[in-house]
């Protein structure tokens, strides 16, 4: 039912902290009404920067934001003063359409007992017991009742029976093709440290960016096509035919993907609205859409606005 998520590129925080930001986002959603709640975030690592090789480490609680909250500092295995340089955090109150309120049914979702790949969701699957009939047949094995869950598994098989090196981005593009129904979705991956991708169809979802560079529809550091950073203030326009084009140049940059801009006004009032089958992806610390449908000159990042 809510959504909350938080990347933090190139921003030393604490475990604490950002427990801490994904709790009060949580807060702030809790007027819709929810059964449960849970996070995902980053397990133990070696340094601070190092953001290889490290686990995805999911909470997840029946009931009240308060009591997810409680169960976040009990585990003796994360380390609240760990400092997170890079990190991205997931955060969800459910209300369940499919399966009872229950801890397992709660969000995060994941692929596999290695959480490969992570998922909350607002919305309904309606085709979810054909893919999950299917996915049975290739081996997984479901732990919940949602409809939600064929969405991390079906990710993971994807990502399992992919051409080499496919983006983050790609590989939920190919994902959502196979969904109907209504969703809002956020993914995060072992197999991509420090990124994050998000799309959505039939239900809302923003994304609010602060930065230490002011951004305006006027200077906002925009990139078509390539992964290359380009200057920031470039008035250079390249071509646009791929629908691709992104925010932010590489430095400390904070991103806030929620169902709901109460969850996002208190860090930031630079928000984009996400469309219809947009798939936004932040690789690098940059920000960049996907629009499938795009129209000639047409620029998804031009869309930042500034909430009053
Ligand atoms: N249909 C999903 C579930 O039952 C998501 C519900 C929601 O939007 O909170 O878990």
């Amino acid at each position: 039912c809510g959504i909350f998520a938080y990347l933090n590129y190139r921003v030393p925080h604490t475990r604490k902290e950002i427990f801490e930001t994904l709790v009060k986002g949580l807060q702030r959603l809790e007027y819709r009404g929810y059964d449960s709640a849970g996070i995902a975030v980053d397990g133990p690592r070696k340094t601070a920067t190092d953001i290889n090789n490290n686990s995805i480490c999911l909470i997840k609680k029946k009931g009240k934001v308060k009591a997810l909250d409680e169960e976040l500092y009990k585990k003796d295995s994360l380390d609240l003063d760990e400092e997170l340089n890079t990190h991205f955090g997931l955060a969800h109150t459910r209300w369940a359409t499919h399966g009872e309120p229950s801890a397992v049914n709660s969000h995060p979702h994941r692929s596999d007992k290695e959480n490969e790949f992570v998922v909350i969701h607002n919305g309904i699957i309606t085709n979810y017991k054909e893919l999950k009939a299917y996915l049975i047949t290739k081996g997984y094995e479901f732990e919940s009742e949602t409809d939600t869950e064929v969405i991390p598994k079906l990710t993971k098989y994807v990502y399992d029976n992919k051409e080499k090196d496919i983006t983050f981005s790609t590989l939920v593009e190919k994902v959502i093709q196979q969904l109907e129904g209504a969703f809002a979705l956020v993914f995060k991956s072992r197999h991509y440290p420090g990124e994050a991708v998000s799309t959505r169809r039939g239900s809302p979802l923003l994304i609010g960016v602060r930065s230490e560079h002011e951004l305006s529809t006027e200077n906002i550091p925009i990139q078509y096509n390539t992964a290359r950073v380009q200057e920031k203030n470039s008035h250079n326009r390249p071509d646009c035919s791929n629908g691709i084009n992104s925010v932010g140049n590489g430095s400390a940059v904070e991103y806030y993907f929620a169902s709901d801009a109460s969850a996002i006004i208190e860090h930031t009032n630079k928000v984009l609205y996400l469309e219809d089958n947009d798939i936004a992806a932040v690789s690098g610390g940059k920000l960049s859409i996907h629009r499938i449908n795009r129209q000639a000159g047409e620029d998804p990042v031009r869309a930042i606005q500034t909430l009053q």
